[in-house]
């Protein structure tokens, strides 16, 4: 069922506890905590609580709940005084998407070139 916890989901497990993880925020449906392999100074994933497989398809069956993490990447932003950042989703393994559970990647703190790579 979308939504959903699924047992073979790494982030289903940082939401339950049973991986540790830095969080940096919590609310009742999103969890922003700090990326294990940062890119930047400031690198934060923020997930929701529930699992959808990446963010069109959490955008698509729960859009309150996509708009919850993209605002939870603004208030993250805030809390790490980051004037400029960028939020990255990405979707697909040719896109470098790991883990099957949506999440924006809230990279800041140094130069951002863009067009990424
Ligand atoms: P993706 O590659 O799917 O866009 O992003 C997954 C991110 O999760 C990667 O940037 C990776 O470094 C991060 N990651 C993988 N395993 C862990 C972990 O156990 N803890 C934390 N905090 N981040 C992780
Ligand atoms: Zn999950």
């Amino acid at each position: 069922m979308p939504g959903e916890p699924q047992d073979d989901c790494l982030f289903c497990k940082i939401v339950a506890g049973q991986i540790p993880a830095t969080i940096v925020r919590e609310t009742e449906t999103t969890v922003a905590f700090r990326d294990i392999n940062p890119q930047a100074p400031t690198h934060v994933l923020v997930i929701p609580k529930a699992h959808y497989e990446n963010a069109g398809s959490l955008a698509t069956a729960a859009p309150e709940l996509a708009a919850d993490v993209l605002r939870e990447t603004q208030a993250v932003a805030e809390q790490e005084k980051l004037e400029s950042y960028r939020t990255v989703f990405n979707t697909g393994s040719g896109a470098g998407q790991t883990v099957w559970h949506a999440h924006a990647h809230l990279i800041g703190g140094r130069g951002l070139h863009w067009p990424p790579g």
